[in-house]
């Protein structure tokens, strides 16, 4: 699965944001280094402020609309 991209508030870099269950417009941005120290003095990563923070998604990457109006669309099989 190809998650969206989404700029991060906390540095600025285009970050995977994987789907909120329940939040089709919501992501929660995938977990990156900070942008100034990337491992602590103990040699640990240390993670951007804002990994997992939970973002907006950009349009288009929700939840598929259905058109209730069109009883079969185009290149729909009938079953019945
Ligand atoms: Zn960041």
């Amino acid at each position: 699965m190809r998650l969206p991209r989404v700029e991060c508030p906390g540095c600025g870099r285009d970050v995977a944001a994987a789907p909120v269950p329940g939040s089709p417009t919501k992501g929660a941005l995938w977990r990156h280094d900070h942008p100034e120290q990337r491992r602590d003095a103990d040699g640990a990563l240390v993670s951007c402020p804002s990994s997992w923070e939970t973002v907006d998604l950009p349009a288009g990457t929700g939840q598929m609309e259905l058109d209730l109006d069109q009883p079969h669309p185009p290149g729909a099989l009938a079953l019945f």
